[in-house]
């Protein structure tokens, strides 16, 4: 888009108060107004419970085409996957393939209910067990469970397995969990959870964990350490080996943080590594919608010593089967499970379109979604080099992070550029974070975008590096062009409004 342009379009909509086109759903009722006809009952009716009942909810009585119209305006005010490049670090927004969406929607999968008994649903649970064969492989490990749902729950349970194992160890004293501090945010956060206690190690100069600072903290009060890789500052740990051997050498346990397996995937197993759990993210490396798009599913995949603890209940093979008969599929509690983190089975959809992406790609093809998550990162990142500082001039994986700053311009930040990029129908990379980088920009642009796409996305970032000399005005006042203008970030963070109608104290 055009600068010229985008400057005479200041005065649009975001600026002043975004005037809606069409009324706003609380506007819109009548009462009497309906958008469903139900058929008629064929069951007996039956009273309300009147204490559930509440007179004063007030609800807008609206018609099926005024819903309908609500909410496509609602999502067309949206950035999306679907409508633009989303190089939202750690985030992993890659292209959500619609194939999974059909294989979810298959009447068999889509309607099974969680209490069906299983001889009815075998289907479903081959599908699971199969996926938890998959995700084994990949990560080299013995054996997963599929409870998790989410990343950071995945991690709450590998945490909850390495205190398990020390305590049906006798080694109750191990209670300290070391995170390097270029650890993702969630990680010291499960260990305080999990009620062990965070020891923080440095990064050095290079983005490496400190390891003189590692050998240090290394003891018997040692539980395990969690690990996130590739780091936050999205380059794969030199010294993994050797960080490994440290840990294990004094008794604990390594926990991977492996939200971002695409910058991995059939290039190294995390068990190889030393790993002894690890979760995965279906949401990110293995392209289930997320970011407002659906439910989370974190995968939680253990070595020799962990197995037994994982949570549960796992799909397990009741009765092999033969020639003529498929096995017999269950649903078991690991000998020593930690337990149940999620009613019945954990977010089954969000399996199917995993284990659809997995068996449309095969091995080979998970291989090249690392190569090219790697290369699209690593190519941004030449490209800019030189223009935005970098605190690590190395090879990254599947992201890298720059500084939203320069020395000699005083006044435009990372969060300038950010909203900028907004005006060229981009969404903003992570801001902020990593914590150790002050002013960061961490930036992935995932496998699933092409060369031009990367190549639009770097041309707008040189364009917004120009303009913060020469006309840094535009960056502060950004977005300029998009529905809602340069909002209050610490007003709307605060003082949330999630109510279909306008608070007269905030204003609509
Ligand atoms: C996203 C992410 C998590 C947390 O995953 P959630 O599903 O959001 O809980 C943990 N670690 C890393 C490195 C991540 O990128």
């Amino acid at each position: 888009m055009e600068t010229e342009k985008l400057t005479e379009l200041k005065t649009g909509p975001a600026n002043g108060a975004p005037e809606p086109l069409e009324p706003l759903i609380y506007e819109l009722g009548a009462p009497g107004r309906v958008g469903v006809s139900l058929p008629k009952t064929d069951v007996p009716e039956a009273e309300l419970p009147a204490d559930l009942l509440r007179a004063d909810l007030d609800l807008p009585e609206v018609s099926e085409l005024d819903v309908v119209r609500h909410f496509v305006r609602l999502s067309q005010l949206n950035h999306s996957i679907d409508t633009g490049f989303y190089p939202l670090g750690s985030c992993t927004m890659k292209y959500n393939p619609k194939l999974n969406e059909d294989m979810a929607r298959l009447p068999g999968f889509a309607l099974a209910h969680p209490l069906q008994d299983p001889t009815a649903t075998q289907g479903a649970l081959a599908l699971m067990y199969t996926l938890q064969q998959w995700l084994a492989e990949i990560s080299g490990m013995k054996a997963v469970s599929l409870q998790p749902a989410a990343g950071a729950q995945g991690e709450f349970a590998g945490i909850l397995m390495i205190r398990a194992y020390h305590l049906a160890n006798g080694e109750g004293h191990r209670t300290k969990i070391i995170v390097p501090d270029s650890a993702h945010g969630t990680n010291p956060a499960t260990t305080a959870m999990a009620g062990l206690q965070v020891v923080e190690i440095p990064s050095d100069e290079n983005g490496d964990v400190d390891l003189d600072k590692l050998h240090e903290v290394c003891g018997d009060d040692v539980a395990g350490m969690m690990i996130t890789v590739p780091n936050t500052l999205g380059v794969f740990e030199t010294h993994i080996k050797d960080i490994v051997d440290a840990i294990h050498g004094c008794g604990g346990l390594m926990y991977m943080d492996g939200a971002n397996m695409n910058a991995m995937l059939g290039v190294a197993k995390p068990a190889d590594l030393g790993f002894d759990v690890m979760h995965y993210n279906l949401h990110k490396t293995f392209s289930t919608p997320h970011g407002g798009g659906g439910p989370g599913s974190g995968p939680v995949a253990a070595g020799e010593k962990l197995a037994p603890f994982l949570p549960g209940p796992v799909v397990t093979v009741l009765e092999e089967g033969d020639d003529e008969n498929p096995p017999l599929y269950g649903f078991t509690m690991p000998e020593q499970s930690i337990g149940r983190l999620k009613a019945f089975w954990g977010n089954f959809g969000m399996m199917v379109r995993a284990f659809a992406y997995i068996a449309t790609y095969g091995a080979q093809g998970l291989r090249s979604v690392t190569d090219h998550a790697v290369l699209n990162a690593n190519y941004i990142r030449a490209r800019l080099k030189g223009v935005y500082p970098m605190p690590f001039d190395r090879m990254c994986g599947h992201e890298f992070v720059c500084e939203g700053h320069w020395k000699d311009i005083e006044g435009v930040h990372a969060l300038d550029i950010s909203k900028r990029l907004m005006d060229y129908g981009i969404h903003p990379p992570t801001n902020y974070f990593p914590l150790i980088v002050p002013e960061a920009l961490l930036i992935e642009p995932t496998e699933t975008e092409s060369k031009e796409a990367c190549d639009r996305f770097v041309e707008a970032m040189l364009k917004i590096a120009e303009e913060a000399r020469t006309n840094p005005e535009l960056l502060h006042e950004a977005p300029h062009v998009t529905p809602v203008g340069r909002v209050d970030d610490v007003l709307a963070a605060k003082q949330l409004v999630l109510c279909c109608r306008p608070i007269p104290e905030h204003g609509a």
